[in-house]
């Protein structure tokens, strides 16, 4: 079951850039040591990009920095500097929220989870971070049909083994026949 999403509101500094999230009041938020991370403190958490929407004028006065394989595209506000959402290089197909330029009052609890980005590779394959931009659905349809092609998997085997048994009586009875005749 999916837990229940509420608004949450937040932006920069100056509140030139202004957005809301659709979230649960219950969040996993990534704490990361990367180079870029480590220098502005950031701890955030990741939603699927049609939860995230940019209010107003906002767009205008953002601007992006890159580095490395440029994937994480690092939005800030041009005016103060602060980045209160950027996409991440874990999920480019979704939106990591800096916890601290949300609005307080909405977020009831907070884990926090360490992501070394200092070995970011491995990270990523053992905190599954990925799958933080996917709808609950779309995970769930995904599991779907590895169990749907694991029952797929288990008919065939069946009738495999169905088969091989099949064989092995008839020889049988073939041996015994031939057992008899030269009796
Ligand atoms: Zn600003």
């Amino acid at each position: 079951m999916e837990p229940k999403l509420v608004v949450h509101n937040g932006g920069c500094h100056c509140r030139k850039v202004r957005w809301h999230v659709l979230a649960p009041t219950s969040v996993v938020a990534w704490k990361c040591n990367c180079s870029d991370c480590s220098m502005r403190g950031n701890t955030n958490f990741v939603v699927p990009h049609e939860r995230f929407e940019l209010l107003g004028d906002s767009k205008g006065y953002l601007t992006t920095y890159t580095f490395g394989t440029h994937t994480a595209k690092h939005t800030f506000c041009k005016v103060c500097g602060i980045a209160s959402f950027y996409t991440p290089r874990s999920n480019p197909d979704g939106i990591a929220v800096t916890l601290r330029c949300l609005d307080p009052g909405t977020l009831s609890d907070v884990e926090i989870r360490h992501y070394d980005g200092k070995n970011w590779e491995n990270s990523y394959n053992q905190t599954g971070i990925s799958l933080c931009s996917k709808e609950q659905s779309a995970i769930d349809s995904t599991q779907q049909q590895s169990v749907s092609a694991l029952f797929i998997y288990y008919l065939f085997i069946s009738e495999a083994l169905q088969r091989v048994k099949k064989w092995i009586i008839v020889e049988l009875e073939i041996t015994y026949c031939r057992n008899l005749i030269k009796e």
